[in-house]
């Protein structure tokens, strides 16, 4: 069986899961989290990184410290997983959607700027996805938004690693500027489950931790003084966590090698589409996607997907559900969706996780060429 995404260890892990369990530190005490948090805010080059329970949860408190709330609009690519489009509903405001553009599915910027343009108003802030490790278009998504006064707040769950120009991605641009990770267990880097939120501004940095535990002001009496959440990251979590994030480099020069594996097996393939990367980007390949013309390759993404599925034990996925189309989120302002239903009508997403080894992956080319024929 070849898995879509499976998580990969490669140093300290288990080393530093028995120091949690010799130490009876296997909840919210012990060292690791800081360590951890320390060890993100370095990777990502911010000053400040909070972990969370969820990358979920990292949204929600990034959409509040940015006094997000009831009556706001925030503006999220239509294709993305459905965790940011559900943090807007949680603090009340509106998602509204734009479409992708169809070089590197990201946030098509040029419709981010006519949408703004003719319906700016209500718009507080905007959420670019980082979509399958590729940055969005940073130079171009921070002048429109500061032409407009509008506040961004960066999804990076899915780049964790990847670069704009030289800035790894979940470097802040503004001295306001937020940004969230996962370490959801299909990351490039998991806690089994996790998040973090990304800021150089203390304030809002000490806010944020203050919201995560529970908003505890006096914790001999059991004091706090507003509704917190209980978003925390345990002690085991941020072990695992820091085994991973200590090996991220290596982790994304091989999802590169994988990703550069593909183009040479598949490229000559007639109907595939295969990923680009644009010329500011410095991608992981967090996932490889790839584009089957039903008429061109004979047959549809979907059935390519069962077919590795069942004949060779494969495990493939379509690309996210476009959000416009999902049953939550069916009555909200779409602007100009074009690409993103066509990408996921022919997308599939194939096998590369840090731990697929060189023959499984020749097995994946093999089938696929074999469906061709
Ligand atoms: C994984 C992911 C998240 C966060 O998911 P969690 O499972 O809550 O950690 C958020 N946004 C995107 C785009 C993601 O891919």
């Amino acid at each position: 069986m070849i898995f879509l995404a499976s998580s990969c260890m490669l140093g300290n892990e288990a080393r530093y899961l028995a120091e949690c369990i010799e130490t009876n530190m296997v909840s919210y005490n012990g060292p690791f989290v800081e360590r951890f948090e320390k060890a993100v805010a370095q990777a990502c080059d911010v000053r400040f990184a909070i972990a969370t329970n969820t990358g979920t949860a990292a949204l929600h408190i990034a959409l509040i410290l940015a006094g997000i709330g009831p009556g706001d609009k925030v503006v999220l690519p239509d294709i993305t997983f459905i965790a940011p489009a559900n943090a807007v509903r949680y603090v009340g405001a509106e998602p509204v959607f734009v479409d992708v553009e169809p070089d590197y599915w990201q946030m098509d910027m040029e419709k981010l700027s006519d949408y703004l343009k003719a319906n700016g108003r209500g718009v507080k802030a905007i959420m670019p996805v980082h979509l399958h490790g590729h940055p969005v278009d940073l130079d171009i998504l921070y002048g429109i938004a500061g032409r407009y006064g509008i506040t961004v707040i960066e999804d990076a769950a899915e780049a964790l690693g990847a670069r704009y120009v030289h800035a790894p991605v979940g470097s802040l641009r503004t001295p306001q500027g937020l940004a969230c990770l996962s370490f959801n267990g299909n990351k490039i880097v998991t806690c089994g489950g996790g998040g973090a939120i990304l800021t150089n501004d203390p304030d809002l940095a000490k806010r944020a931790k203050h919201l995560t535990t529970t908003a505890k002001s006096d914790p001999l009496e059991y004091g706090h003084d507003e509704v917190g959440y209980n978003y925390r990251m345990t002690n085991i979590q941020a072990a695992l966590g820091l085994a991973q994030i200590e090996t991220l480099e290596s982790r994304v020069q091989v999802k590169r090698t994988r990703a550069l594996r593909y183009w040479e097996g598949l490229f000559r393939v007639p109907g595939l589409t295969l990923p680009k990367q644009a010329r500011w980007a410095y991608s992981t390949y967090w996932m490889y996607s790839v584009l089957f013309d039903p008429l061109l390759f004979g047959k549809s993404a979907r059935e390519v997907r069962d077919i590795l599925w069942h004949d060779h034990e494969i495990e493939t996925r379509t690309l996210w559900c476009p959000l416009h189309m999902q049953p939550p989120y069916r009555g909200c302002e779409a602007y100009k969706i074009e690409v993103a239903p066509r990408l996921y009508e022919q997308s599939l997403s194939l096998p590369v996780s840090v731990g697929l080894t060189q023959e499984d992956q020749a097995r994946v080319i093999e089938a696929i060429k074999r469906i061709e024929r």
